[in-house]
């Protein structure tokens, strides 16, 4: 069984990322990503601390713009459009979730289209369901570089999402058409999830249910790809069975450091425009 290690995958990201934001720097651009960190929610603020680290660690400038639970629509999306008319703002990020007086889609929606790093606003969403480029969410690209780096052909294969949420399973379900895989969505209405997975040359999990995925749901030698981050006993654990995985598998994600190392990568990646996904 081979380990598809996602920390490889990032480094090899980061490089080239580092690359880029060099020759644009020499070009006396200094590109920037502003975060907006909306209300008290801890994880999204972690979140935001933990990207803004990480962008500054490849040369981005990254500048967080923290905002009262109480703000007003109008007053974000004055600044978003600022952000919108700014050339040195190669990217935007909105922490989700926003709190529930606000519209999330419509400010996410102020974002301009190629300024949206995590590929969540209507415009580039209906490009990707179209078959146009587009930016792509950041967790469903961390998935396919990973798959790109290690050579996984997908044209002709029999593909299993399971999971069909807007920001994980639909836009991993597009992706894996557009390189012309046969694709099988499941989710919590499939009346026999063996059945399928068992036909599956890849099985990606995206649900958030430790151990779901148990190694005879798994064909001989298929490709394993585990979204999913749970935590059990104080530990983080994926919706893969790893250890009886790994024995039938061909190859298989760890958690953590499978995809979940890569997704950062990702938004950076759109941040700097390299990755936008041609269909
Ligand atoms: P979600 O809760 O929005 O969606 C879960 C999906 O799983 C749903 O579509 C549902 O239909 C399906 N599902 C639930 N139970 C099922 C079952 N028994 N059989 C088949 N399908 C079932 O979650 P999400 O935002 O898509 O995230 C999925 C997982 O991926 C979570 O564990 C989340 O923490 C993780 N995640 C990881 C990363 C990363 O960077 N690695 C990023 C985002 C999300």
């Amino acid at each position: 069984m081979k380990l598809l290690d996602g920390r490889e995958v990032a480094a090899f990201h980061r490089s080239r990322i580092e690359r880029r934001i060099a020759e644009l720097q020499k070009g006396h651009i200094q590109p920037k990503l502003v975060i907006f960190l909306v209300g008290g929610d801890k994880p999204s603020a972690m979140y935001a601390a933990s990207m803004q680290k990480t962008a500054r660690s490849v040369g981005l400038q990254a500048d967080v713009y923290q905002y009262e639970a109480a703000v007003q629509e109008a007053e974000l999306i004055a600044r978003i459009e600022q952000c919108n008319a700014d050339s040195s703002v190669f990217g935007i990020l909105l922490m989700m979730p926003l709190p529930p007086h606000l519209d999330a889609q419509s400010v996410v929606n102020a974002i301009r289209p190629d300024k949206d790093a995590d590929g969540l606003t209507d415009c580039n969403v209906a490009r990707l369901f179209t078959g146009r480029p587009a930016f792509v969410p950041c967790t469903p690209q961390a998935v396919m570089a990973i798959l790109d780096y290690y050579g996984v052909e997908l044209a002709g294969k029999e593909v299993v999402v399971i999971g069909r949420s807007a920001v994980v399973g639909k836009p991993l379900a597009q992706l894996c058409l557009a390189r012309n895989a046969t694709v099988t969505q499941c989710h919590t209405g499939t009346a026999d999830l063996k059945a399928v997975t068992r036909r599956g040359d890849v099985v990606i999990a995206a649900v958030g249910k430790a151990g779901l995925v148990t190694a005879d749901m798994i064909k001989p030698g298929a490709v394993v790809i585990d979204v999913g981050i749970n935590r059990v006993d104080g530990k983080t654990v994926g919706d893969v069975a790893f250890d009886e995985v790994a024995g039938v598998a061909g190859a298989v994600t760890p958690v953590p450091g499978g995809v979940g190392a890569v997704t950062t990568m990702m938004v950076l990646a759109n941040v700097i425009g390299g990755t936008t996904h041609s269909m």
